[in-house]
This record gives C-alpha cells, structure tokens and sequence, in this order.
C-alpha cells in the first residue's frame, strides 16, 4: 500500500513563502493499493492529483477507470477542491464517492451546492464523468475488491467521519477534523488499535486549545491537538503518526513535529508531496 499526500492544510488554503515547506492546498490524501486508487477527502489538494492521474499509463490504457472518494465530512477545506478535479470532466472515468450525512445534507447534495448558480460556472450534473454517491453511517464496512474501510464518527461541528483502510495485511487510519474528549476516547483507541499508519488531526497547539495563549481557547471548535494525537495513538499502539490539517506557518509546525517526535519518535508533519509505502 502507498499513500501519497496532496493537501495539509486545515480551515483554508494557504499561499507564501511562510507555507512553502508544508505546501498550501487543504486536506486530500491518496491510497493506491490492489490496483485501486482510495482518495480521503477533495480539498484543494484534489486538482493536483487529478492532473496527475490524467498523465498516469493506466488511464491511456484503459477505457473505463474507477475511482474511489472518501469524504471525512463537507466543510469546505474538505470538497472545495472538487469543481477542478480533472478526471470528472471525462467520461471515461466511473467515481465512486462514500461519506455520511452532515446536518441531513448528503455529500452529493453537497457538492451539488457548492457548484450551482452563481458561485460556480458549471453544474455538478454537466462533469461528464459517471458518478456513484453511497451513503455509508458510522461503523459501515465497505469491500472495494481486497480493500476493507471502516469508518467511525468523529467528534466535529456537523459531524466528521473517520476512516481505516486495510489491504495486502496493512493499515492507514484517517481522523481528520476530531475534537478530543474523555467519551470519544476508548472508542478511537479501539478503532484505531495496532494501525500501521495514522493520519490525525493536529490543528491546534495545547496552548491555544486552552486559551492559555491568552486568545480565549478554542474548545469546541472540532479540532485537537498534537499532544492528543500522541496519547491516543501511543495508547493503541499504533507504528507511525502523521501530523496533518496544519493551521500554522512552517516554522511553528517544525517546532510541533520536533515536540511531537519527543514523545512519540515515529512521527511526521505531513508535508505536499509526502509519499510512504507500507509493506
Ligand atoms: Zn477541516
Ligand atoms: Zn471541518
């Protein structure tokens, strides 16, 4: 299995030579494994890859190729990326998009919402490509060939949905816009016990969170720390951390990833472009 990162950033997408090292489009990551390609999430992230599935062999070899979209939830740091995602203006290409429901919105309504009149010039209905939404709830198992993904609900405003990804004997866990709570703990710890690879949410520093920085705290908010990160990911025993959905320039998120390592020495600070084989 490799996974490959095309956007980190949370809340909004970023620009300037303070972002550069991270790379500024928000959260989409990549999966390819068994042949298939799982992508978590369409942040701005999302056109890059799309132009780089369009110049890969398999789409010039084959005259129908499926892909697979997993959304953690529709806040738009997560689809906003969609509208210029290439493949879908192909019809050549079959796409298969899973997320729950958000505040009774479903993701095609979603996407559907984001691209009408006026804010976007083309319809969701006119991207030629073929569309299968599916809905799935919190604790759904989905089977694409040998891949198994599971999913679990997040602690966010309007609800997040996080995934685990096994295939070839290995794990990727995605917990991406999660607020740490007490209740919400044993039932990620489970989740997530012995994954290979976990993607986690590390948008605030402990101080912020807090309000000890003096900026009057963030609790509420739907997101965590890196420390929470750590704790969790250390008491299920997992192998390796990516730090991801950076809300900092890129000094602040060395300094975190350099903190992070401390207490957990396999972790990394997702970065654009960051690739990992596992196996
Ligand atoms: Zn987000
Ligand atoms: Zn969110």
């Amino acid at each position: 299995m490799k996974v490959k990162f095309w956007g980190v950033r949370g809340s909004v997408p970023v620009s300037g030579p303070k972002t550069v090292k991270y790379g500024g489009n928000t959260s989409c990551v990549e999966l390819n494994c068994d042949g298939k390609i799982i992508i978590l999430d369409s942040g701005t992230g999302i056109r890059a890859l799309g132009l780089d599935i369009m110049n890969r062999d398999f789409v010039k070899e084959s005259r129908k190729n499926a892909l697979n979209i997993f959304f953690s939830h529709v806040h738009w740091d997560h689809i906003q990326g969609f509208p210029f995602f290439r493949p879908a203006f192909y019809p050549e290409f079959e796409i298969n998009l899973y997320g729950s429901l958000h505040s009774d919105v479903d993701i095609e309504c979603a996407l559907r919402g984001q691209m009408i009149a006026p804010y976007f010039p083309i319809r969701l209905r006119d991207m030629p490509a073929s569309m299968n939404f599916k809905d799935i709830e919190s604790g759904e198992v989905v089977q694409i060939g040998n891949i198994v993904v599971k999913s679990v609900s997040l602690n966010h405003p309007d609800g997040s949905l996080g995934y685990k990804i096994i295939c070839e004997n290995k794990s990727v866990a995605y917990i991406i816009d999660h607020e740490h709570t007490e209740k919400s703990k044993q039932r990620l710890v489970d989740f997530l016990k012995s994954t290979n690879l976990v993607i986690f949410d590390a948008h605030y520093t402990p101080e912020e969170y807090s309000g000890s920085d003096g900026d009057g705290g963030r609790k509420g908010w739907g997101h965590g720390t890196w420390v929470d990160a750590v704790e969790l990911c250390r008491e299920a025993n997992i192998d390796q951390l990516i730090l991801t959905h950076h809300g900092r320039e890129d000094l602040d998120i060395e300094r975190i990833e350099l903190m992070a390592q401390k207490k957990f020495p396999n972790t990394v600070a997702a970065y654009e472009g960051l690739e990992i084989g596992l196996g």
